[in-house]
């Protein structure tokens, strides 16, 4: 996992780097981090073929529910149950077996459904990465990838992105809320997910609006509907705050070097923080994979609240 020679940090403490006295990070191979992508790649490819999968027996007419394989629609469910005694019109029992599993892995596993498992999750990262490595061999579109990214670090746009991230929250009052108050699953009609699976019975709707936009929006920015809109992610983010798992970084083994940042699809500013307890950490590691120092970041147990972010 490591190089055998370990190479000067361009962190080094040294005034006069002639005189040694430097700081010395040891390297991972960078063998490492693909291998730890391409696993992520090929867990996420079995969860959208296993969709596929049902998406196609359901249109072939056989017994077999893409929708049950929703997790959010459990939540709607349960919510609505606890606070009426009534059951959602449109549930599926699969999907609130699945609500709850989603829970107990965001307590034990903080956001790993998202960042291993969502299909829809995969399906934007994927979209995104294409456009990237499209724009990166076409040297206008290089320049506009380039010019949009120095605007998003600007502060103005920071600060619209905060905001633009309580849309979690906001879609997750309006979805529970709607369905406890009507008995129906509000959220369904603007659903992108639901829209995908049922992209063969085509027929305009907020739904597809909402995926249409989704999927321009990826162009741009990675993972929008899970920043800005995804209803189980806010769920999982209030989960995640029992969990012991986080990524941990040892700042006396970080090179400054800020490839954790750009690799984070959440813009989670990882060389900034102890430990990665932002709501919006998918667990994704993403930045794990491209951190270059053997020590630097990795993934481990402590007690929620004891440790500093
Ligand atoms: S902080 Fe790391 S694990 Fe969390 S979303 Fe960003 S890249 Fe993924
Ligand atoms: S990738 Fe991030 S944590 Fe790793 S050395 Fe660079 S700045 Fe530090």
């Amino acid at each position: 996992m490591t190089s055998r020679t370990d190479i000067p940090s361009p962190r080094s403490t040294d005034p006069d780097p002639v005189a040694g006295d430097r700081v010395y990070v040891a390297r991972r191979e960078r063998s490492w981090g693909r291998r730890l992508r391409w696993g992520r790649r090929a867990v996420q490819a079995s969860m959208v073929g296993l969709i596929g999968w049902q998406v196609i027996r359901s249109f072939l007419g056989e017994e077999s529910s893409a929708e049950g394989l929703c997790p959010f629609g459990g939540f709607e469910t349960l919510w609505t149950l606890v606070t009426t005694g009534q059951y959602v019109r449109h549930s599926h029992p699969a999907s609130l077996v699945l609500a709850l599993g989603v829970i107990a892995l965001a307590v034990f596993a903080r956001g790993f459904f998202c960042g291993w498992l969502c299909p829809f999750g995969a399906v934007q990262e994927w979209l995104h990465a294409s456009a990237r490595a499209v724009a990166d061999r076409i040297p206008p579109l290089r320049r506009l990838r380039h010019r949009l990214a120095q605007a998003g670090s600007r502060p103005l746009w920071r600060r619209v992105d905060r905001v633009l991230r309580l849309g979690r929250w906001a879609v997750l009052v309006w979805a529970v809320g709607g369905a406890a108050v009507t008995g129906t699953m509000v959220f369904r009609d603007a659903d992108p997910w639901n829209a995908l699976i049922s992209v063969a019975e085509f027929e305009l709707s907020l739904a597809f609006a909402v995926l249409l936009a989704t999927f321009l929006l990826a162009l741009v920015v990675d993972r929008p509907f899970c920043r800005y809109a995804c209803p189980l992610g806010a769920v999982q983010s209030i989960a995640a705050k029992a969990s012991p798992v986080a990524v941990q970084r040892d700042a006396s083994a970080c090179l400054g070097c800020d490839l954790c940042n750009e690799a984070c699809p959440m813009a989670i500013p990882v060389n900034t923080r102890t430990r990665v307890t932002d709501s919006a950490c998918n667990g994704c590691l993403e930045c794990v994979a491209a951190c270059p120092s053997r020590d630097a970041l990795g993934v481990t147990f402590a007690l929620p609240g004891l440790t500093r972010r």
